[in-house]
């Protein structure tokens, strides 16, 4: 879904449904406008760049009182609160990687449950409206809104990461091949899981699962889409945690979620992302913190 160019099918189906919406997204091509397929080819450039700017966090003050929970549980977090801890994983990328420019993270109402990023402001726009209905379903027969307010972080961060993968490959400049959905999401998993915060990681495939189920409803599958449908970022991501440590996540095979079949190829899936990001942000990689070999 990009905000310059909607399908009324597509429309349609997001509204019919209650996708968790990881399916937002500017993509940086449609900054050309489709009547005159001028498209601005940047140069492809791997030198180290000064370090001028970082992620930053801001709020806008919600309108809607439906949001204030949400709200003020992010402020309250270790990852989104303002200013950041040292300890978040915002503050970590920060310490880790030089930005050309600052990118913003903007909490905001946006009028519907998505998230995006925008090429032309370098924003991260996470809507409030997203949020409250990871909180509406992670909430389901939970008594306490502490018993799933980790969650909640979980996703946004899950969220969030596929967002910066977008917000990488813009500012970046990085070549890459495949659909940008796709390659965005591996991005966020595999950062993830280079960060250590394996919570975060499988609340992202949690979310692909309940897009699969929601997808098996439909008469007509959006096979045409720029994301993959959710069964397929589901085995792709759950394939690259299993595939980062296959003892530690061995119960992704023996639980059946993730056929015994793919699992087989997952390790060596995994070292090709891995290796694959790692050449790719190595110019990027503050002098502190250089690229794994
Ligand atoms: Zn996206």
């Amino acid at each position: 879904m990009v905000k310059l160019w909607k399908s009324k099918s597509w429309h349609l189906v997001a509204l019919s449904s209650i996708l968790w919406v990881t399916s937002g997204c500017v993509n940086p091509l449609t900054n050309a406008s489709p009547q005159t397929g001028t498209i601005q080819m940047a140069q492809v450039s791997r030198q180290k760049i000064a370090d001028q700017g970082d992620i930053r966090i801001v709020y806008v003050q919600p309108s809607d009182a439906n949001f204030n929970a949400i709200y003020e549980a992010l402020q309250d977090s270790l990852e989104f609160s303002v200013p950041q801890e040292k300890d978040g994983l915002i503050a970590q990328l920060n310490t880790k990687f030089a930005f050309p420019r600052d990118i913003i993270v903007s909490f905001q109402e946006c009028g519907e449950a998505n998230a995006f990023y925008d090429p032309e402001q370098v924003k991260i726009e996470m809507c409030y409206e997203l949020l409250k209905q990871y909180t509406d379903i992670l909430g389901e027969g939970n008594q306490s809104s502490e018993a799933y307010a980790d969650e909640v972080i979980y996703s946004t961060l899950s969220t969030f990461f596929h967002e910066l993968g977008h917000a990488f490959v813009d500012q970046y400049q990085l070549p890459i091949t495949g659909l940008e959905e796709n390659v965005v999401d591996e991005f966020a998993a595999v950062m993830l899981l280079e960060l250590q915060d394996d919570d975060a990681v499988i609340a992202g495939i949690d979310q692909f699962d309940v897009d699969a189920e929601e997808e098996e409803k439909l008469k007509e599958l959006p096979f045409w889409a720029s994301h993959g449908l959710g069964a397929q970022r589901y085995y792709t991501v759950s394939c690259i945690i299993y595939g980062s440590n296959p003892d530690k996540f061995a119960d992704f095979v023996t639980s059946g979620d993730l056929p015994q079949e793919r699992a087989n190829l997952c390790p060596v899936e995994y070292q090709r992302r891995e290796r694959s990001w790692n050449f790719l942000l190595a110019p990027y990689r503050k002098a502190t913190h250089p690229s794994k070999t």
